[in-house]
């Protein structure tokens, strides 16, 4: 918040246009006292790249999916889809007495199923 130094009022901030730059001038409503603001003000004809941006992927993929991927692959067909590709991966049971349960996540429709051994 700026104040007038002369007659103590707000000041209320503007913009104006100096040249091909837009400023930020604060300007007192009661004696016309104006103050160019003397902080960072991003200069127009810099362009507006300020940080720079991640590539836009064209697919969105969620975490879960991210995780999928790293996942290997087996040759198996989806009973839902007909896919002949799907993600494998291994569930030990509780019991530790029987095998693990093999479950499968088809590449193409998610559909997950689970192979008994
Ligand atoms: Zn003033
Ligand atoms: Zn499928």
């Amino acid at each position: 918040m700026e104040f007038c130094p002369t007659c103590g009022s707000f000041l209320t901030p503007t913009k104006s246009k100096v040249g091909d730059e837009t400023v930020v001038v604060f300007a007192c409503g009661k004696c016309g006292y104006t103050k160019q603001f003397s902080g960072k003000v991003a200069p127009l004809r810099m362009g507006k790249v300020i940080q720079p941006r991640r590539k836009p992927s064209l697919t969105v993929i969620s975490e879960e999916d991210q995780k999928m991927t790293t996942m290997p692959t087996i040759k198996v067909e989806c009973p839902k889809c007909g896919n002949n590709l799907v993600f494998v991966w291994q569930v030990q049971t509780r019991g530790g007495d029987e095998a693990s349960t093999q479950f499968m996540r088809c590449t193409k429709c998610s559909h997950t199923f689970r192979e008994y051994t």
